[in-house]
């Protein structure tokens, strides 16, 4: 197989070998979980219970409110302590239910399909919705709504990201080899809910054990192998991999024929449509230079960052920084209070001397930031724009196709702070449109 890749990107310090031969062991439930009303992109899920009621695993806590939304489950049988504000991994407050676990592990009764493939569009995506799946790779998109583009769209290739090019998270990994029937299935009801004709999964070739494994299962479906290049796995760059295609400026994957699903996504579609189970638990990799015993867990959603941390032998030292998700895209916490969501795929822990932000230095017009950026911008120009608060220019200039990859910061010998600038540009730009459209 010839390795396919896209235009620009980066090869930094990969640190897999971590947790790449860990199986996935799983994680029982705290003695409380907490559980988020958003843990998806969209308007957060209502509340269906109050404190002081008894739950089943299983059960929905919380209603999709909108048509971009997803409901909740709870991922253990006990008692609502609570429904407030709890801390979230986003680094905010956010509308949460507390259960105290009884330890029985109770379930609601599940309706499975032991034939699911026959099921028919329709009823694929209703089981999809209710079981509240969305985007496992980090974007949180709800399922069902990707799978439902506007009726003009014709889909003819489903992508299955495996790709996993964030730096160190090997929860992907893990998946492949070990849920790799699940994941053909999930890949054929995907493919059956959105039209597509063909299913192509995209895996880099530093996972070569989890292509093996996937081929004993795949049939008909095409496994691409992919260069190990970071960001891989960003939708657009998959799409230009493996197809060839572009997905316009601001535009969406399906109008280029197109619909990306992660590999933990078609994983939680097998397991809800022929099992009837919704999403309460998902695959982290807890890792670092600080961490004791870097492992992968499968863990209930709801339960708090800490208990990971703690099964995974608590920390060497006091860390530098503790992110969710891998180096590259993660997201910094300030504690360890925050739980485990449906998007959570890492947590990872570096040392102090790992953690240490250098000092910017003046930029020396080298053009290394334009030769990795694979949105083809000019990230130095859009830095400028960003620190001297031109945000038409910034716009024009094409700041709301950069994907935040972080490839453009992380290759300046000037370690200028380019990405923090574009962010900081882009959210200008969608207040400006916000307060255009109010
Ligand atoms: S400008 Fe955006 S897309 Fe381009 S390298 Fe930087 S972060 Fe990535
Ligand atoms: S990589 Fe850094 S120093 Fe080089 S042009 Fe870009 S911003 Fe300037």
């Amino acid at each position: 197989m010839s390795l396919k890749t896209f235009f620009g990107g980066i090869h930094p310090k990969y640190a897999k070998e971590l947790t790449a031969a860990s199986p996935i062991e799983i994680l029982s439930a705290p003695e409380t979980v907490v559980v988020p009303m958003l843990q998806h992109i969209g308007a957060p899920a209502v509340p269906t219970v109050k404190r002081g009621d008894e739950v089943l695993a299983g059960q929905v806590i919380g209603e999709a409110s909108q048509p971009i939304s997803a409901p909740v489950h709870s991922p253990v049988s006990g008692k609502v302590v609570a429904v407030t504000d709890q801390p979230h991994v986003n680094g905010r407050s956010v509308l949460s239910v507390v259960i105290e676990n009884d330890g029985q592990n109770k379930w609601v009764d599940l309706e499975p399909h032991y034939d699911p493939v026959q099921l028919d569009r329709g009823a694929i995506l209703d089981k999809i919705r209710a079981a509240g799946i969305v985007g496992m790779g980090g974007a949180g998109f709800p399922t069902a709504a990707k799978l439902s583009p506007p009726k003009d769209a014709v889909i003819d290739v489903l992508i299955i990201n495996g790709s996993e090019c964030e730096p160190y998270l090997t929860s992907d990994h893990r998946l492949m080899l070990e849920y790799a029937g699940d994941l053909i299935l999930g890949a054929k009801l995907l493919a059956k809910a959105c039209g597509a004709k063909k299913i192509v999964i995209g895996v880099e070739d530093n996972k070569l054990d989890s292509v093996a494994e996937l081929k004993k299962h795949a049939g008909a479906i095409e496994i691409v192998l992919l260069d190990t290049k970071y960001p891989q796995g960003g939708e657009k760059q998959l799409i230009a991999a493996i197809t060839g295609r572009e997905v316009p400026s601001n535009g969406l994957p399906f109008q280029a024929g197109v619909i990306v699903q992660n590999a933990a996504t078609a994983v939680a579609v097998a397991q809800a449509v022929r099992d009837g189970k919704p999403l309460v638990d998902r695959i982290v990799t807890v890792t670092g230079s600080a961490i004791n015993e870097p492992r992968n867990f499968l863990v209930p959603i709801g339960t708090p960052i800490k208990h990971l941390v703690e099964a995974a032998g608590g920390f060497k030292e006091e860390p530098g920084k503790v992110l969710v998700g891998g180096p590259m895209m993660g997201l910094a916490q300030h504690g360890l209070e925050a739980p485990v969501t449906k998007t959570v795929n890492g947590i990872l822990a570096l040392s102090k001397a790992e953690a240490v932000v250098p000092e910017p230095m003046p930029c020396i017009k080298c053009a290394r930031c334009v030769d990795v950026c694979p949105a083809y911008l000019l990230p130095l120009r859009l830095e400028a724009f960003g620190m001297h608060e031109m945000w038409d220019e910034a716009k024009e200039y094409g700041a709301m196709d950069c994907i935040e990859c972080g490839c453009c910061t992380y290759i300046c010998p000037s370690k200028r702070p380019l990405l923090q600038y574009i962010r900081v540009a882009k959210n200008q730009i969608v207040a400006a449109s916000r307060k255009r459209t109010s």
